[in-house]
């Protein structure tokens, strides 16, 4: 039974963690620490957790689980702050976005301990105590992938867990994750910090002009690419060997548009468009995103 859980990090997942487990699941009692004093005390104003603790310690000394919340870079050095508090009993589990080196950090941190990492895929491009709410993991996938000796019972109550915030959970290996999401995620994040990145270094174009003119499909880039550096930075260099082998296949589809429109293949080009624009229809019948046109903004300008 998990009646208690430390929260470490009090950013947007952590404070979202929080927040959901105060909605949805009320009987259990949330701790939290995050290293910023001031993020802690905006965190004790929107009472993100029960109890914010000024020490890593004091957070984690009666807990059932704790769900480390902060940068992938960062796990190895909060798990070994809190390691001489921590009780035997204690589920270990995360919310990283890659989880292979995550796992192999927390292992390498509490050795003794029941490590149970885990992804809620779902997120925004905000950051820091202000950003998380209650319902950001209602119909999100959360992937949790365990070793393969892991304890089944500890898997089972964090699949509970996360089934009570909300979340529909996934039962996958750490290496075909860290593959699907360097498709699904990092390589999206990466091709919007490129696109906006070139967009703003373009000298024919003044960057006023990129500014006004971006509801040519440029803004949508933009969101992404306001996503926390720290984060990233962390995700690129925890998942390193994924997404270099899925950038190697987009490059070469890149090419091959590249080849297409240079040829004047317009046949390669609509066939694409039309598959891209199917995929489309599949995110939204998976419930993934809804179907009002420009994501539902008023203006279409
Ligand atoms: P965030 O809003 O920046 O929150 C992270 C918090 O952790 C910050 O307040 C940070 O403080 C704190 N922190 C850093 N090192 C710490 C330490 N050693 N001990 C205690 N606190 C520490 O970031 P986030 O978006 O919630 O991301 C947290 C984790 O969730 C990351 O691992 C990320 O990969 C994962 N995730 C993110 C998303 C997303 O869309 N954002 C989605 C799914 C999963 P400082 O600011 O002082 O460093």
């Amino acid at each position: 039974m998990i009646q208690r859980v430390a929260v470490i990090g009090l950013g947007l997942l952590g404070g979202s963690v929080g927040l959901a487990i105060r909605e949805h699941a009320p009987g259990i009692h949330t701790s939290g620490f995050d290293r910023d004093p001031d993020v802690r005390a905006r965190a004790k104003d929107r009472g993100l957790v029960h109890a914010v603790c000024d020490r890593i310690e004091d957070a984690v000394a009666n807990a059932d689980l704790v769900i480390l919340c902060v940068p992938v870079g960062a796990m190895e050095a909060a798990a070994r702050a809190m390691a001489p508090a921590l009780p035997d009993h204690a589920i270990i589990s995360d919310v990283g976005s890659s989880k292979q080196s995550v796992a192999e950090a927390l292992l390498a941190a509490l050795p003794n301990h029941t490590i149970i990492p885990a992804h809620p895929v779902a997120g925004t491009e905000q950051s820091g105590p202000e950003a998380g709410f209650a319902s950001l993991f209602t119909n999100r996938w959360c992937i949790i992938t365990p070793a393969k000796d892991a304890d089944q019972q500890a898997v089972e109550a964090l699949s509970a867990f996360w089934t009570q915030l909300g979340a529909r959970v996934e039962i996958m290996d750490a290496e075909h994750h860290d593959l699907v999401l360097a498709v699904t995620s990092h390589i999206p994040h990466l091709i919007a910090f490129t696109i906006v990145g070139t967009a703003s270094d373009l000298e024919d174009v003044t960057r006023s002009e990129v500014i006004k003119y971006s509801a040519g499909g440029f803004r949508d880039f933009t969101r992404i690419a306001a996503s926390d550096p720290v984060m990233w930075r962390d995700v690129f260099l925890s998942n390193k060997s994924a997404v270099l082998e899925m950038l190697g296949r987009f490059s070469e589809d890149l090419t091959a548009l590249q080849r297409a429109i240079r040829s004047g293949d317009g046949d390669t080009l609509h066939d694409l468009f039309s598959r891209t624009r199917a995929i489309r229809r599949q995110v939204i019948e998976e419930g993934q995103d809804d179907d009002r046109p420009d994501f539902g903004r008023e203006d279409h300008s």
